[in-house]
């Protein structure tokens, strides 16, 4: 018997193992991918962290988390300033001075919401019905139909005006001259790659990889005092209520013969008639620039059953059937669900930080440090 076994050799799962073993407690860490950190997963790669599941860049508010972090690994200067490409011309975001300048060439804020409030006025006084008038009730006209209404139709796969509003009630919009995309007071990549976190977190601990928990799951049950399960949650009760719906992403990566190809980490394409959502450009995550270099492009896909689950579909009848795996989930003495698939929600890291580290207070009825 040992005493924890860990489902997921992500962030949360190895947040609890390394809490675990530093109390002298007994942990197996096992995954189904042949590495560990999930989908924070950076690879080296010409001597660049190759950010395999995506752009992930580390912010956060709470001091505490960022203080936990950076225990382990060193966080760079990184701020997110992506930009919007739509027909030939490239905006700024988030929303702010700079892109209200670049669309109508307006300099003052005063301008930019006189332009902004003509164009939103008709929907002040309604209730949303959909993605689209909540958008326009909120940035007006020109700036959905430019940086919006493609992107998102391609993001979730469906028309704006057959999407819920509550997917942006809010917009961050500026009216400064501001590109950090987040307000955190935090921010920052680790300069050697988020691998190198899980690494240090995991450090002395057994981990078992290309080991799935569903091929020998009464033997994983029996072998641990607790299980930290942070797989998909319905896989767990069998899907016996159905399967919760994700949308995923095809990552399609190139090796280009220059030194520089965008000059930014992020660029968004916001035309319905561009295929991907994203182009990023892996080494101004770390402030280089060398040949070759490696970009990324981003397609939204469909989610069947089998593919990787990225983004949970939290609409009323996916949230329904989460609350009835929840229910079981509530039973289990043995098993604690966490993580981004364990509560079936999009969760930033930082958040996975904190629930992991509240998660170890209960477990361990003391103080993390
Ligand atoms: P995961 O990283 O998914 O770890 C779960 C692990 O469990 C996986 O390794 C999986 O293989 C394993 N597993 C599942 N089932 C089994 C099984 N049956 N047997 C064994 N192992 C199993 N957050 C930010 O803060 N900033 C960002 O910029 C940011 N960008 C993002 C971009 C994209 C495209 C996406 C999708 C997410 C982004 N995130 C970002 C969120 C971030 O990825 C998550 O917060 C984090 O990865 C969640 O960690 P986790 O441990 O909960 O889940």
């Amino acid at each position: 018997m040992i005493d924890f076994l860990i489902v997921g050799a992500g962030l949360y799962g190895s947040i609890i193992a390394h809490e675990a073993h530093k109390r002298g407690k007994s942990c197996l860490v096992i995954d189904k991918r042949s590495h560990i950190a999930g989908n924070i997963f950076t690879e080296k790669v010409n001597g660049v962290d190759i950010h395999k599941y995506g752009a992930h860049i580390f912010h956060t508010d709470d001091q505490e988390v960022w203080t936990y972090v950076n225990q382990f690994v060193t966080f760079n200067r990184f701020k997110n300033s992506p930009l919007a490409y739509y027909q030939g011309k490239l905006y700024s975001l988030p929303f702010n001075m700079y892109t209200f300048n670049q669309m109508w060439g307006v300099k003052t804020p005063k301008e930019a919401k006189q332009k902004i409030d003509s164009q939103r006025e008709a929907y002040q006084d309604i209730e949303p019905k959909n993605l689209e008038e909540q958008a326009i009730k909120l940035i007006g006209k020109d700036i959905y139909e430019a940086l919006i209404k493609g992107y998102t139709e391609k993001q979730w796969g469906r028309k704006t005006t057959e999407l819920p509003p509550f997917i942006i009630r809010r917009l961050p919009v500026r009216f400064t001259y501001d590109n950090n995309y987040f307000s955190d007071r935090f921010q920052g990549i680790p300069e050697e790659g988020y691998t190198m976190l899980i690494e240090k977190l995991l450090a002395g601990i057994e981990v078992r990889l290309n080991t799935d928990f569903f091929a020998l799951k009464d033997m994983f049950e029996r072998l641990a005092n607790k299980i930290i399960y942070t797989g998909m949650i319905d896989q767990y009760f069998d899907y016996q209520f159905g399967h919760l719906s994700y949308r995923s992403l095809r990552f399609e990566n190139e090796l280009v013969d220059t030194d520089n190809f965008q000059g930014n980490a992020v660029i968004n394409y916001t035309e319905k008639d561009i295929p991907f959502t994203r182009i990023i450009e892996h080494q101004h995550f770390s402030f280089k620039t060398q040949k070759p270099t490696f970009i990324t492009r981003e397609y939204p896909a469909d989610w069947q059953p089998g593919d990787d689950p990225y983004y949970p579909i939290n609409d009323d009848e996916n949230n329904l059937l989460y609350k009835k795996y929840r229910a079981l989930a509530d039973m289990q003495d043995k098993v604690i669900f966490g993580g981004r698939l364990g509560t079936y929600r999009y969760l930033d890291m930082d958040d996975v930080v904190r629930l992991a580290l509240n998660q170890c207070t209960t477990l361990f009825n003391d103080e993390v440090s």
